[in-house]
């Protein structure tokens, strides 16, 4: 019990390794907020984990200013404090950088970016008017060390996390408030089982061959990371008990970022 006591909101916990997350906190002893814009599914992962004692879900479009605001809200008029954010939910859109529509590099600027500094504003609120501070954890990327062709905004995004949380690192340490980065490698969840055919159709090659020599090519193992490890490492994150760590990007990766 790592996170007894603890209050976190995991956003994009509907799905993959936010749900992941969430399940292993909960397992953890903390209370959680399922922040999703698919709230019936939120609601869904919410029961599967307990019910409103251990967790709830929450309607939250993380690229709306009132609905992060309202909905971190709700978490902490709901369980009392807020000690824990995961800033997780995300997309993929992926195309050569020349025929990337305008709008769809906004969109993704929007969920990683304004989505990362909107939640982290309202989650730093409370956790400065806490004596206890918190922890606020990014799920950056290898990508976040890393580029890959077609992924323009995707990694552009996801290397500016680390900078968002380098300031946040900073500016939260007299508050006890600490920011990290996980950049996970890949990880076979909705959001990655997409961009397979996609990439297959991109690159004129298998849907194995989009696995074995694109995805996990610079890997130690040829291995996926899984849910679980991703999990791990944001318990630890979560349950760090001083500003040591923080500022800091962890990658779990099967080796395919060493940085
Ligand atoms: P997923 O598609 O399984 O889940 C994403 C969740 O985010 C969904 O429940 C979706 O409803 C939610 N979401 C999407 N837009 C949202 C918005 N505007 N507001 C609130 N919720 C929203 O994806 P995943 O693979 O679990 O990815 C989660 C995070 O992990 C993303 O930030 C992704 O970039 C990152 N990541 C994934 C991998 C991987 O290989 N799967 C690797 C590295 C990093």
């Amino acid at each position: 019990m790592r996170l007894q006591g603890k209050v976190a909101i995991v956003t994009g916990a509907a799905s993959g390794i936010g749900k992941e997350i969430a399940a292993a906190y909960v397992r953890e002893g903390a209370k959680v907020a399922i922040a999703d814009l698919n709230l019936q599914a939120a609601e869904t992962v919410a029961a599967g984990l307990g019910g409103p004692d251990h967790a709830i879900g929450i309607a939250m479009d993380v690229t709306s200013e009132a609905q992060v605001d309202e909905g971190t809200q709700k978490v902490i008029d709901t369980f009392g404090r807020l000690d824990i954010l995961v800033s997780n939910a995300g997309i993929q859109i992926v195309a050569p950088v020349e025929q990337f529509e305008f709008a769809k590099w906004k969109q993704m600027l929007a969920i990683h970016l304004d989505g990362a500094f909107l939640t982290t504003r309202a989650a730093l609120r409370q956790m400065y008017a806490q004596p206890e501070g918190g922890s606020v954890i990014y799920i950056g990327s290898v990508h976040s060390k890393e580029a890959s062709m077609l992924k323009a905004p995707y990694v552009t995004a996801k290397h500016g996390l680390i900078g968002l949380a380098k300031v946040v690192a900073k500016e939260g340490a007299k508050h006890k408030v600490r920011a990290n980065v996980i950049c996970p490698g890949f990880v076979l969840t909705p959001l990655v089982e997409k961009q397979i055919p996609e990439q297959a159709a991109q690159f004129g090659i298998s849907e194995e061959d989009v696995i074995k020599k694109i995805m996990l090519k610079d890997t130690v193992d040829g291995e996926f990371t899984t849910l679980e490890d991703v999990a791990e490492a944001a318990i630890f994150f979560a349950g760090f008990p001083s500003n040591a760590l923080t500022g800091q990007s962890l990658v779990v990766s099967h080796g395919w970022s060493m940085q």
